[in-house]
């Protein structure tokens, strides 16, 4: 009875939880490519059907994704059952918000909420692991189940993320950025900001007497590791622009002036996507 509501409610979710135990999310797509049982090189093909986690290897053979953990980690039938609940809890998944947020107020209460429930380090830490970087920064969080909803509003699940908060020109918090451990498109969502996010940055290192803007997490944590100088990340070309032009013209809030960034950029451009 356990167990079978643990696979009841670990269905459609397998994308979340299967990285949780090592199972990186590259080994899980329709197509075939490297087991990660056997590491046979082009056997494995993860086809999750009505999403119960399925798989099929041609050396290992068949199996859902409880036994995938089973297998890898060498458990019984109830030791991955409940391992998988630590996970995914006994309730039932979160409800989808009733109403777009449309106040300043409310959104700063989405945004509160989310970087409150983001205690989860390791998520952070194997997110950066995976993308070949050996720095962190403090200001990222790790969210061990953060919703997703497509463009229109369906609920899709939730999925482990990193938590990057965006703070305006002022320092005043306007959003999050949430880029999610997983198979998705878009992977990256910034939630509604309380008033823009023009201008604003996620400021992952405390300025020195050198600060570099680079436009996303990635580019500007590959720049700090390069060059050993704190770099914020502007999220977008716009942002960076915009930022550009008023950094050049006047100190804006905390931020100072700025060496001009395009050759560290593009360093850093080169860095992460020999990373990838
Ligand atoms: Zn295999």
């Amino acid at each position: 009875m356990m167990t079978f509501d643990t696979i009841e409610r670990a269905r459609g979710r397998w994308h979340e939880i299967l990285p949780l135990f090592g199972i990186e999310t590259r080994f899980l797509v329709k197509r075939h490519g490297p087991c990660p049982l056997c590491r046979g090189r082009d056997r494995f093909r993860f086809d999750d059907k009505d999403g119960s986690g399925s798989y099929y290897c041609n050396q290992c053979g068949p199996g859902s994704g409880i036994l995938l953990i089973r297998k890898l980690r060498g458990w019984d039938h109830k030791t991955a059952c409940d391992e998988v609940d630590k996970i995914i809890g006994n309730g039932l998944p979160p409800a989808p918000p009733k109403c777009k947020p449309n106040s300043a107020a409310s959104r700063t209460a989405a945004i509160q909420r989310l970087l409150n429930e983001a205690r989860h380090p390791d998520v952070v830490a194997a997110y950066l692991r995976r993308r070949g970087l050996g720095v962190i920064s403090h200001v990222l969080q790790g969210h061990w189940r953060c919703p997703y909803y497509d463009e229109d509003g369906k609920f899709l699940g939730t999925f482990p993320a990193v938590i990057a908060p965006i703070l305006g020109p002022d320092g005043s918090l306007q959003s999050v950025q949430r880029i999610y451990c997983a198979e998705l498109d878009p992977r990256k969502k910034i939630l509604p900001p309380v008033d823009t996010i023009v201008g604003g940055a996620v400021r992952l290192f405390e300025p020195t007497d050198e600060l570099g803007i680079a436009e996303g997490v990635e580019t500007a944590l590959a720049a700090h590791q390069m060059f050993g100088i704190p770099v914020w990340a502007a999220l977008s070309e716009n942002g960076l622009k915009t930022r550009q032009q008023t950094g050049n013209r006047e100190n804006v809030g905390q931020s100072r002036p700025n060496r001009p960034p395009k050759d560290r950029e593009e360093c850093a451009d080169a860095a992460t996507s020999s990373a990838q």
